[in-house]
């Protein structure tokens, strides 16, 4: 059974710092009757940190926490010294009062403010934004040195990410992200050598994407389909089209033919191009696109020239759009997977083709060679994927909303 302790006790919890005292006192009270069944040992664990570590690999530095009852928190920058803060309710922070540098953290403090807990990560200088992975009870922060001016516009513009509370919904102010899983239903996509579906692992990494997107609280999300279902194309671009997405991202499995299936691995992405960049990009376009006759259906058929004008109208835009996203996406895939050379294309996708929807498609890697398959089958692998994705949508939405507000940063000129 559990004795569940509001997120408002800890404001009546004993705010020592020192955990021998800490537990005094909680005996004490314990004698006089007073303490919650959850306090006690052996009991469930009331909200807080029960663990840090810090650790480095290559560029990247990682603080992973464990988190014990849903515990809420909230993480931000400073520019001036260049630190990270993360902010939790007051007294709950039961990890080392101090942790070992590593890599581009020189030092971690936890001090007290009026409202609260504060964790410093103190940093030996500006980093890329902060890749957020928060699942159950854990929440790991990875850090990557960054560029000076982007990590002052980060500090700028406030919070960064935050925990996901029972009482906060999305706001229908926040900007629409549209994943569309490929294939679905009688339209397996590709199937790999050990007979991995391509549906299976589309859909499993868009829901993993959504959580973690959700869980940030930057954006509301929406999926072409939740479930194995046959979506036809058309149909999937008009959800995105009708709900007046900020983005829309497809995403696929890749699969070479016989003779490159040996050599051929990696990511890629895609953005609509009015003919194929190369010959494997027209061949992948025609494959993912023949994914509607699968369903037995037909894309309604409209006069090229009509469909080229209707397109120029609204595209130039879209398209510029659509690129930015795509850029952001290989750099955020590049530091967690291996990527197909050449790994931005473009091909005529159809799901691509919304004139006013910027839209990419991601191939997450190749089905048909097995180290790539073996990857995506796994749960973690894919979270991998999905937390660089994030930080690709954020990237995109972040630049998108300043232009929306003449290029100004929200915040800037507060210190
Ligand atoms: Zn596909």
């Amino acid at each position: 059974m559990i004795q569940a302790v509001g997120t408002g006790d800890h404001h009546h919890r004993p705010e020592s710092g020192v955990p021998g005292q800490r537990r005094r006192r909680l005996l004490l009270l314990g004698a006089a009757g007073l303490v919650l069944p959850a306090l006690l040992p052996g009991a469930a664990r009331a909200a807080g940190v029960s663990r840090a570590s810090l650790t480095q690999e290559g560029h990247r530095t990682r603080l992973a926490l464990t988190l014990d009852g849903g515990l809420r928190w909230e993480l931000s920058a400073q520019a001036e010294p260049p630190a990270l803060l993360l902010d939790l309710p007051r007294g709950t922070w039961h990890g080392a009062s101090s942790l070992a540098a590593a890599g581009c953290v020189s030092a971690l403090r936890v001090a007290n403010t009026r409202t609260g807990t504060r964790v410093t990560l103190l940093l030996t200088g500006p980093i890329a934004t902060p890749r957020v992975l928060s699942r159950d009870s854990l929440l790991m922060l990875e850090l990557r040195p960054g560029g000076g001016p982007a990590f002052a516009r980060m500090a700028a513009a406030g919070r960064l990410a935050q925990s996901t509370g029972p009482a906060r919904r999305p706001s229908a102010s926040l900007p629409l992200v549209v994943l569309d899983p490929g294939h679905g239903g009688r339209d397996p996509g590709a199937i790999g050598a050990h007979g991995t579906h391509e549906k299976r692992i589309t859909l499993a990494v868009a829901h993993e994407l959504k959580r973690q997107l959700e869980a940030a609280g930057f954006c509301r999300v929406a999926l072409t389909r939740s479930r194995d279902v046959f979506i036809p194309l058309a149909q999937r671009v008009e959800v995105a089209r009708k709900h007046q997405a900020a983005l829309f991202l497809s995403i696929h499995a890749d699969s070479a033919p016989p003779e490159t299936a040996r050599h051929a691995r990696g990511a890629s992405v895609y953005t609509l191009g009015e003919t194929a960049s190369d010959a494997l990009a027209a061949a992948l376009a025609r494959r993912e696109n023949l994914a509607d006759k699968a369903g037995g259906l037909r894309l309604p058929s409209v006069p090229p020239e009509v469909l080229s004008i209707l397109f120029s109208l609204m595209r130039q835009e879209t398209r510029a759009g659509s690129e930015r996203l795509a850029r952001l996406v290989v750099a955020a895939l590049d530091d967690e997977t291996t990527m197909l050379p050449h790994s931005h294309r473009r091909a005529g996708f159809v799901v691509l083709k919304a004139p006013d929807v910027p839209a990419a498609l991601v191939e997450l890697g190749f089905l048909s060679h097995p180290q790539d398959e073996e990857a995506l089958g796994k749960p973690a692998h894919r979270a991998r994927l999905a937390a660089a994705l994030v930080q690709a949508v954020q990237g995109y939405l972040a630049r998108s909303q300043q232009a929306a507000l003449g290029g100004a940063v929200p915040g800037a000129a507060s210190p």
